[in-house]
This record gives C-alpha cells, structure tokens and sequence, in this order.
C-alpha cells in the first residue's frame, strides 16, 4: 500500500516514484548535491527555531576564511561560523572525520597496551513517538554510564569510551497505519567502542581476563536496561544487544586487524551517512529533497528538536587523553626521525589543499548564497574533480585580485566574478 502523499502531485498514475527505491539508496531522480542538502537542512532548523544551525557558516568571523580539504572531505575550516551542532551536516562531518582518524590510532595502540576492545551495540524497540524514544535511549544511557563508572572503580579497571547515538528512521513501506494515517517508525540505538584493561593492582585470582571485563559489561548493560524500563522502553538481550570483541589474534593478519578497526571507527563515527534497509538521518533528508513528504519533514524536525543543546556523540575523558598521549608521541617520533617524518609531511602536504578566502570576497559569496558551493567545489578538487572549476576560483580568490575586488566593485571583475560564481552554481547544482 502507497501512501497518497508520496506520489508526485503533477505526475499521472504511471509515473509514480516507489518509495522503495529510497531505500538501498537507489533513486529514481538524481542524488542531491551536498549544497542543496545542507541548504535543506538549513531551512528546516530554521523552522523549528534552531537558529545555529540554520545560520551555520554563513559569515567571516575573522580577517579571511581558510578552508583545508583532503580525500574528498573538508579537514578544517577556519574564519567561519560553525554552528558546532551534533546534527550539523557541515560541523558533524567535519567532527567524525578528525574523530575517526583518532580512532584509527586509539584502538590499536590501546590494544597494543593492553586493552581489550569491544563494539557494543545498545538498540531498543521501534517506536512512532520520536521524542519518546530519543529520551529513553538517553535515559538508558544515562544508568549505563553510572553503572559503568561503579564498575570500574568497584575493579578499579581503565576503560575509555567513545559512542554515539544514531536514529534510523523506517522505509515508507515499513511505515505503522494508525486510523488513516501512516506513521514513520523511529529506531534510536548506540553504538560504543570500549577499551578495558586490568588494572596493576587487581589480583582476584580466581577470575580470567575474559570474567574481568565480562562483568563490567554485564552492569553496564543491566544498567542500560534499567533506564530503559524507567522510561517505559524495553530491549531484548538476545537480539537488541550485541557486543563483538576484536581478537588480539587478528594482529597475526595484520592488514585484517586494521580493516576491521577502520570499519569500527567508521561504524561509530559516520553512522549516519550510511545506507541500509532503514533508513539514516541524512537519507531521510534525501528523500526530503525527493519527496517532499510531510510525515517525513515531520520526523526530521522531530529529531531535531528532541536533540537541542544534547549530545549525540559520548566520548570518556580518558579517550581524549589518550589521543593526546598519542599527538606527543608522535610528536617524539618526528624528532627522532626528523628526515623520514619530513618526507612523510611533504607526502600529506600534496594530497591537502589549502584554499585561503578574503573575508570581503567570502561576503559576497555569501551574499550571492553559494559559499556552500566552495565548500563543495574545494573537496572535490583535493580528490581531483572539477580541477578546473577550482583553479579558475582560485585565480579569482588570490590575494592580489581580492585586493582589487575590495576597491572596484562594480568594475568587469565584479562581472567576472559573478559569472564565474553563476557558472559555479550551474556546475555544482547540475
Ligand atoms: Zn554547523
């Protein structure tokens, strides 16, 4: 059964679009650039008051706008208004790729000193109220954490964390008809690496590694469930809880090993863009653009609200300590092998790219709406698309033009930059 609401008004009986072909993320019309889903993004938090992230990255905070992008993605973005919101298209794609590469490096060598790691995976029932089931996942991790934090210091165990909350959203085919009206289904679960070590002093002889770490796990999930029964959600153990452990003896395959953390880190930190049988945060935003259905505009401003000012992203104090335990590390290492570490630098160098915008130019940029499209247009050239676009931009934004721009506004180079940033949205939305 189709809901009415998902067929194109304008189009006849034939050429309604499946709503099935949202999922597995096949699309019947062109995938949406990223610049229009950002702006998409922008005007439903707008909608719902959110006025960040509604604002996000439309304006120079400082002297000029410095934009880093390498492998397709934006590194970092200096100068510019972030919104810093978990939900944030930019600013938590920006957040998961510098925390995924700091995962990359934490769960090897916590392994390698010790630890034991663990991919644990909290769900709990699917529901239509999307706020009821964002609030008990939190309260259910609200009782793990403190029963996290008794079992540790009850084993006086070293534990770092690092986890993130993801909410799928049901197909529309999987949607709940209530009177005569269907309801997207909502599923909140999370997702946490944990390390665990032993500590030095702990001497209960008669338990292994394995019953060590087990009973910490075990009161952190009875914790889970706790909370979970508080706020009138529930789990079952067999199948809504899952806890992997990555096996020291994966280190024999090495390359295996670190596919395997690689995935893990990707699991937890860029969740959210993935594609699946139900659908993710930010494929409910495509289908959005595609649809533009009201049950699901709904449930993606619903989400939004249930998440203002919270944390969707839990990292422990001791998983920042290690990252910086790590950055001095390395630190050390470079000066002992200044040579290799410097060819190693000028390897990295290359494959960045480093775009520097006067705040003047930025403004009318931004002015003219497509600062979003830089953006775009700057990670695609650090993976070598549209080079040409962007050498063509760079021309236009290097100091000596931008000096000129900033006196002979109305001049041909006004024109000229016009142009080039109408071509730029051609370009980019086509
Ligand atoms: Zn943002």
């Amino acid at each position: 059964m189709t809901p009415a609401s998902l067929t194109k008004a304008t189009n006849s009986e034939s050429q309604i679009i499946s709503p099935l072909d949202s999922c597995n993320g096949r699309f019947v019309s062109p995938s949406p650039s990223r610049h229009a889903l950002r702006t998409l993004h922008k005007r439903l938090c707008w909608e719902v008051g959110l006025r960040s992230q509604s604002e996000c990255s439309s304006w120079a905070v400082g002297d000029s706008v410095t934009i880093t992008a390498s492998n397709g993605r934006i590194t970092s973005l200096s100068g510019l208004n972030q919104c810093g919101g978990a939900l944030c298209p930019r600013c938590s794609g920006i957040k998961s790729s510098q925390d995924r590469s700091n995962l990359d490096r934490v769960i090897p060598y916590a392994m390698s000193s010790g630890f034991n790691a663990y991919f644990v995976t909290l769900t709990q029932n699917k529901k239509i109220n999307v706020a009821g089931s964002i609030n008990s996942l939190r309260s259910g991790l609200s009782s793990m954490t403190t029963a996290l934090r008794n079992a540790r210091r009850a084993l006086n165990a070293e534990v770092i964390s690092y986890g993130v909350i993801e909410n799928v959203i049901s197909c529309h085919e999987d949607r709940v008809l209530i009177g005569n009206k269907f309801y997207n289904q909502i599923h909140s679960h999370y997702h946490q690496i944990i390390l665990i070590r032993k500590s030095k002093t702990y001497s209960r002889k008669d338990q292994t590694s394995c019953n060590h770490d087990q009973t910490i796990l075990d009161k952190m999930i009875s914790g889970y469930e706790r909370g979970l029964k508080k706020a009138g959600s529930y789990v079952s153990r067999s199948n809504g809880i899952d806890i992997q452990q990555i096996k020291h003896h994966d280190q024999e395959n090495i390359s295996k090993y670190l596919t395997k953390v690689s995935s893990m880190a990707y699991e937890v930190t860029l969740s959210s863009n993935k594609e699946g049988k139900s659908r993710s945060f930010h494929q409910l935003l495509k289908d959005i653009f595609t649809f533009n259905d009201t049950e699901d505009i709904k449930t993606y401003k619903q989400i939004l609200e249930a998440n203002i000012r919270k944390k969707i992203i839990f990292r422990s104090r001791s998983f920042g300590a290690m990252v910086k335990e790590l950055d001095a590390l390395e630190e050390d290492e470079m000066l002992c092998q200044l040579e290799d570490t410097e060819s190693k630098r000028e390897e990295t160098k290359c494959k960045e790219l480093t775009v520097e915008i006067s705040k003047d130019i930025w403004k009318a940029f931004s002015w003219n709406g497509v600062s979003d499209l830089i953006l775009d247009l700057v990670s695609d050239a650090s993976i070598g698309k549209n080079k040409w676009l962007f050498d063509e931009l760079n021309y236009f934004l290097s100091d000596d033009n931008g000096f000129k721009f900033r006196y002979h506004r109305g001049t041909n180079y006004y024109k000229r930059l016009k142009s080039l940033v109408s071509l730029l949205e051609e370009v980019m939305l086509s």
